[in-house]
C-alpha cells in the first residue's frame, strides 16, 4: 500500500484564490500534506486526474442543518416573522427521525459541491448531540439559547448549563438582540468569551424599529407571549446594547447578516470588534425580501466576509458554491473576495488546521465558480 500518492490536475487554487494551471498534490488518506504548480516533486511517481478544477474545501459560515427539515414549508417572500411563526407551528410535528434523515441529507448534497466545515447553530440539546456523533458533519455547533423573557430565558440557560456539564465541545450562543434576553447574553459572555460566538445581527429593517419598541419584530414577541421592555435596551442601538452587555469581548465573533447595518452601525463595529467576522448570507436574506445596500461600507471595514448559507427554511441547499454564485450574479463581490471568503479566510479564521482541508475535483468544470457550479458531484481527492 501506498502511504503517499501523488496527484496532478488541469485547474487548482492558489493561496491568493487565483485559479491556475498544473497543480500537483501529494496525499495521504484524504490528507493534503504539500501542492504547488508546474512539475511535482520528481522522486514521487504521479498520477494525472480528469480534467477539471481543484480547490481546497468550502466553509459554510452559518448554518441551521437542524431545520433541514423545513425545506418547502415557508413561502417564497414571506416575513421574517412569518417564517418565525411557521417554524413554531411545524416544530412539535416533526419526528426525530425525519430531522435528522433531512439533516443528513443536506449535509451530502452540500458535500456533493465541495462544503466540507459548517457553523452550525442548534436549537435543541438533543439535535446537537446528534450532530457531535455524526461522521458525515464537520464543524462548529453552537447551542443557540431562545428565549426574550422570564421564565422561557431561564429555562434555557438551565438546560444548556446542564448539557454543558457533561459536553464541552459545543459553544453556547444567543440568537439575536430580539430572541435572546440579556440574562442569556450574560450567560454566554461568562460561559464563553474566550472562544467563540454567533449571532444574528441587524438582519433586517424590522430590528432598527425594534429598539424603539415597534413594528413587526415587537408584534411578533407580542403574540408568541414574549414581549418585555428590558431596561438595559433602552434607548440603545443594537451595537451599543450588545457593547454594553460585554457581548462583544469574545475572542471570535460571527455576525450574521448586517443586511440592515447602518454606517454608524458598522462604524461603531469597526472601532470595538475589527477582528470580527460577518457572515453573508445572501440567498436567505433575498427569500425574506431583504435588500441590501451596505455593500462597499462593509468592503471597506476591517469586518471579514465569510460565508453562510442561513437553513434550508429560507434556501434551497447548504451549497457554499451556490451561494457563491449567487452574490456574484449581484455584481457586488468579485469571483476572487469570494473564494477567499470561502477557503483561506474562513480557515484563519475558525482556526482550521491545513491536516483537516479536504481537496475537491470539479469534473470537467472550466476555472470558475459558474461552471464549477454546473459540475456533476465534486470528488474528495485520496477518497477512492
Ligand atoms: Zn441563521
Amino acid at each position: 500500500m501506498n502511504i503517499f500518492e501523488v496527484v496532478r490536475g488541469e485547474w487548482g487554487l492558489t493561496r491568493e484564490a487565483e485559479f491556475r494551471a498544473d497543480p500537483w498534490y501529494i496525499i495521504s488518506g484524504k490528507q493534503v500534506i504539500d501542492s504547488g504548480f508546474g512539475k511535482p516533486p520528481k522522486e514521487f511517481f504521479h498520477k494525472v486526474l480528469p480534467p477539471g478544477v481543484i480547490v481546497p474545501g468550502f466553509v459554510n459560515a452559518h448554518s441551521h442543518i437542524e431545520l433541514s427539515c423545513m425545506k418547502d414549508k415557508i413561502p417564497y417572500g414571506s416575513h421574517l416573522t412569518e417564517m418565525g411563526s411557521i417554524i413554531q407551528a411545524h416544530r412539535g410535528q416533526m419526528t426525530s427521525q425525519s430531522i435528522r434523515q433531512a439533516a443528513v441529507d443536506a449535509i451530502h448534497a452540500a458535500e456533493a459541491q465541495g462544503t466540507f466545515f459548517f457553523c452550525d447553530i442548534c436549537n435543541s440539546t438533543e439535535f446537537i448531540r446528534f450532530l457531535r456523533d455524526l461522521p458525515a458533519f464537520n464543524g462548529n455547533r453552537y447551542l443557540e439559547l431562545l428565549g426574550f423573557s422570564s421564565p422561557s430565558d431561564q429555562q434555557r440557560i438551565v438546560a444548556a448549563k446542564q448539557l454543558l456539564d457533561i459536553d464541552a465541545t459545543f459553544y453556547p450562543t444567543v440568537h439575536s438582540i430580539y430572541g435572546s434576553s440579556p440574562l442569556q447574553m450574560m450567560f454566554v459572555r461568562e460561559k464563553a468569551r474566550h472562544t467563540s460566538v454567533s449571532i444574528h445581527l441587524l438582519e433586517s429593517p424590522d430590528e432598527i424599529d425594534f429598539q424603539q419598541d415597534r413594528g413587526r419584530i415587537t408584534e411578533f414577541l407580542k403574540k408568541i407571549g414574549q414581549h418585555v421592555r428590558h431596561t438595559e435596551m433602552q434607548g440603545r442601538s443594537a451595537v451599543e446594547y450588545l457593547h454594553s452587555v460585554g457581548m462583544l469581548s469574545f475572542k471570535k465573533l460571527l455576525l450574521v447578516h448586517l443586511s440592515a447595518a447602518r454606517v454608524e452601525d458598522i462604524d461603531r463595529l469597526s472601532e470595538y470588534v475589527p477582528h470580527s467576522a460577518w457572515v453573508i448570507c445572501h440567498r436567505s436574506n433575498k427569500y425574506l425580501g431583504i435588500e441590501r445596500t451596505n455593500w462597499e461600507t462593509l468592503k471597506h471595514s476591517p469586518l471579514k466576509m465569510l460565508i453562510g448559507t442561513d437553513s434550508l427554511a429560507t434556501n434551497s441547499d447548504l451549497s457554499v458554491l451556490n451561494e457563491m454564485k449567487a452574490i456574484f450574479q449581484e455584481g457586488k463581490v468579485s469571483e476572487h473576495d469570494l473564494l477567499r471568503a470561502a477557503t483561506w479566510d474562513a480557515y484563519e479564521y475558525l482556526e482550521i488546521r491545513d491536516n483537516r482541508i479536504p481537496h475537491f475535483l470539479f469534473p470537467g468544470a472550466k476555472p470558475n465558480i459558474v461552471s464549477m457550479s454546473e459540475a456533476p458531484a465534486a470528488l474528495v481527492l485520496g477518497a477512492a
